[in-house]
């Protein structure tokens, strides 16, 4: 009778079934135990493996794979093949193709729609949650190039990139961010703010509440928080001693008084 892998076979190999050095004894009552512990995870024990701690099993699928005694046991392995046809389904399905390994098991490396090659984990890939680093960057740089701006190094995250703007200054950017209408250089924006304060006998000490507001020392040696845009071009006064701003301004008048603190 032709042995077809499944249980022990015939006969003729009943005194050890022999697979390079290794013997396995298909009578002996440890053989007898492994058949069963198989048997337990729908598993068929076909014959020895590698070395002494592994067997070649019919798992439940139908694939053949090694697996060591201990993880049959206690039932700690899964089918390699379907889990690649899985993976590889998957891919399919975000028009992708699964090429190999990657950097660890969470990790496979495809070749996406767009043709380039990258590393994604296989959950992203699965619910389509990733992008093309490659297309982004490209994407990237054609928009900093409209804007007379330059991609220098990567950022501290793949959300960002280190660009230099056209007034020659460096800065990291978001991703979001250097599609936006408007691109400030928090230098030359400094430069500015400190510049507009001076003119008003003001010194920058920092932020403010929000964006529209810093805080300055005033020239009566108060600190006040102004919005930029007053501290620029309106009529304000300190709130400690009342002094007014600028000092002497011809028609100070309190209709005009820029808004110093948002009251609403
Ligand atoms: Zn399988
Ligand atoms: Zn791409
Ligand atoms: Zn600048
Ligand atoms: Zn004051």
């Amino acid at each position: 009778m032709a042995h077809h892998g499944i249980g022990p076979p015939g006969p003729a190999q009943h005194r050890g079934y022999v697979l390079g050095s290794l013997t396995m004894d298909w009578n002996s009552p440890i053989t007898s135990k492994h058949i069963e512990e198989a048997r337990a995870r729908g598993c068929v024990l076909q014959g020895p493996g590698r070395n002494h701690a592994f067997r070649q099993y019919r798992l439940s699928c139908g694939h053949t794979q090694e697996i060591t005694l201990t993880n049959m046991r206690f039932g700690a392995f899964r089918c390699r093949r379907c889990l690649a046809d899985k993976l590889e389904r998957e891919a399919q399905t975000q028009g992708c193709t699964l090429i190999g390994p990657g950097r660890s098991k969470a990790y496979r490396e495809y070749r996406l729609s767009c043709g380039h090659v990258q590393e994604v984990t296989t959950q992203y890939m699965r619910n389509g949650t990733f992008k093309c680093r490659s297309c982004v960057g490209i994407q990237l740089a054609k928009e900093a190039a409209s804007r007379g701006c330059e991609i220098i190094a990567p950022g501290r995250t793949a959300n960002s990139r280190i660009y230099r703007l056209p007034c020659g200054h460096e800065q990291e950017i978001s991703n979001k961010a250097i599609y936006r209408s408007s691109l400030h250089c928090h230098i030359c924006q400094l430069s500015k703010l400190k510049a507009e304060a001076k003119v008003r006998g003001s010194s920058l000490l920092g932020s403010g509440r929000n964006a529209k507001y810093r805080r300055y020392r005033l020239q009566c040696g108060h600190e006040l928080e102004v919005l930029t845009e007053t501290m620029r071009l309106r009529p304000f006064r300190c709130m400690t001693c009342r002094a007014i701003y600028p000092v002497q301004a011809p028609d100070t008048d309190r209709s005009t008084f820029g808004n110093v603190l948002d009251r609403s």
